[in-house]
């Protein structure tokens, strides 16, 4: 009897030893000290950098650091019921996110939680929020272009799909605005945008939720949302989330639009963790790597080659300065990652011009391959008008006595940037840009006050609209702008100067 008895334990015990090895879920190890979203465990011998931990009573935690003889990790989830001594297993995963169609239109938190009070998300497919950035055999050309719908970028800054384009200023200059007008400008062009918000207040990210829903922007996006309330770890993870999602769709093929609204807070946040950690510190107390959390980051955007479906992730990041200083650590870590930048002013937000682009430090390194035909045509001159114009401006400021020319090009500078002047939500067309730059660039209008260009144009194209549409469906659909346009333009425009008294 005793014999069959140790047998059956022996068994026992054989299974369990098996199990445990076979299945690392098994590995516990216990909190030996916790606080501020970090937590220490004594043993987990085999686990992973950046596995997901599970903590008894339904807690998550990331494992960051791996030493000797503890491990560091930080908490993602409420750290209220913790305790030492808890009991913390290996998964043998990494941090995943439901992804698919079924989250478009929906507020989720970097965990794939639901915070917009809907149903919850019964997705098919799960991903994780780490991936390897598509090999370069596997990437095509960017050369295709995403319209921001904002006249001052899509003529001087283009932008491609697959491009990386920073959104650099200081507080309150615009930039989130700049963003949120590419995703209203998105609509019915078969692009899903992304808008990721890192540590913002939440009173903050409810309004731009409101104003995608306002301009019937929500359907075609997701919104990854962690608040500044919330804990570090949560912040952190959140772009790698909303990459996470976007990259399922950029995989199926499609063609998407990811906003990382700010990149400079999420350093801060991974500061935050680093030195609780106790890792070294570096520059401005950044950790050495904060460098790598965004190139690893913002390499996942990417346009595919054909041969993978062609899909591609176009990233908007955005970086907060102080008082202008685009050489501080992060922002000229995430310049030299992006393909150009678009740079935003506190002055010229102050004198009115909106958006506040200083279009001489903003650049796009894809430039004009980015841009269709009768963009092209029409921008060149728009670059150089520009900079002759604030040459011109900085010679003459003083008053001096001005022949006819500089008279000319100062009156024609004023008037193109006046209708460079553009207000949020309200999206330009191809077509209609090129129609007004061209118009804008030529000697058309330099007798009509600079102050009411803006109601000139609109009145424009109303007219424009009711005496021939097909010139600006033509341009649309063709995407050149011929010889034969400029003349059917030049004339129509002397209609309108005739129906104004302006001949
Ligand atoms: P923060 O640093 O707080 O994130 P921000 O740089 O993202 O600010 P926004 O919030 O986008 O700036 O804009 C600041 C203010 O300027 C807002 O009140 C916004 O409505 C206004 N604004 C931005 N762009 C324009 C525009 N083109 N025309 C008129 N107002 C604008
Ligand atoms: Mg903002």
């Amino acid at each position: 009897m005793s014999n069959s008895y140790e047998f059956i334990t022996d068994e026992l015990k054989k299974q369990i030893e098996s199990h445990i090895h076979e299945n690392p879920k098994t590995e516990a190890g216990r909190i030996i000290a916790c606080g501020d979203g970090v937590i220490t465990i004594d043993g987990l011998k085999n686990v992973r950098n950046g596995e997901l931990l599970y903590i008894t009573g339904g807690n998550y935690a990331l494992a960051m650091n791996l030493e000797e003889n503890y491990i560091g990790a930080i908490l993602l989830t409420d750290m209220e019921e913790l305790s030492e001594g808890m009991y913390v297993y290996c998964t043998g995963e990494i941090v995943s996110v439901p992804v698919g169609k079924e989250l478009l239109g929906r507020v989720i938190n970097p965990l794939g939680e639901v915070l917009d009070g809907g149903p919850s998300l019964r997705t098919k497919r799960h991903r994780n929020i780490e991936y390897p950035a598509p090999a370069i055999l596997n990437r095509g050309r960017v050369n295709e272009p995403l319209y921001t719908g904002i006249r001052a970028l899509d003529s001087m800054v283009p932008i491609g799909k697959g491009q990386r384009e920073l959104i650099i200023g200081d507080r309150q200059t615009g930039k989130t605005a700049i963003a949120i007008d590419t995703i209203v400008n998105q609509k019915d062009k078969n692009v899903i945008c992304v808008y990721v918000a890192i540590g913002q207040k939440a009173s903050t990210v409810n309004s731009v939720i409101h104003s995608l829903k306002k301009h019937k922007a929500l359907s075609y996006t997701v919104v990854v949302c962690s608040t500044a309330s919330q804990t570090a770890p949560l912040q952190y993870i959140a772009p790698y989330t909303g990459t996470a999602i976007a990259e399922e769709f950029m995989y199926e093929g499609k063609d998407v639009l990811i906003v990382y609204d700010d990149l400079s807070k999420h350093a801060v946040a991974y500061r935050t963790i680093s030195l609780l950690l106790q890792r070294p510190a570096g520059r401005e107390a950044y950790p050495g790597d904060v460098f790598y959390i965004h190139s690893r980051l913002l390499e996942r955007s990417a346009k595919l080659s054909e041969s993978l479906g062609g899909g591609s992730i176009t990233a908007l990041p955005i970086i907060e300065t102080l008082a202008g200083d685009i050489s501080a650590y992060i922002p000229t870590n995430v310049i030299s990652i992006t393909d150009g930048q678009i740079y935003l002013e506190t002055d010229l937000f102050n004198s009115g011009m909106r958006p506040a682009i200083n279009v001489g430090l903003s650049v796009s390194r894809v430039g004009g391959s980015a841009q269709c035909k009768a963009m092209r045509r029409v921008s060149g001159a728009v670059r150089l008008e520009l900079a002759h114009y604030r040459e011109m401006a900085q010679f003459t400021q003083f008053g001096a006595d001005l022949d006819e020319e500089t008279k000319a090009t100062l009156a024609k500078g004023a008037r193109l940037t006046e209708s460079l002047k553009q207000s949020q939500y309200s999206p330009v067309p191809m077509s209609e840009m090129v129609t007004e730059l061209y118009i804008m660039t030529h000697d058309m209008i330099t007798d009509i006050p600079v102050e009411e260009i803006r109601g000139f144009m609109t009145g424009f194209f109303e007219f424009l609209s009711v005496t021939d549409r097909s010139i600006l469906q033509r341009i649309e659909k063709t995407k050149q702008f011929t010889e034969q346009d400029e003349k059917d333009i030049n004339e129509i425009l002397l209609a309108y100067r005739k129906l104004k008294h302006y001949e």
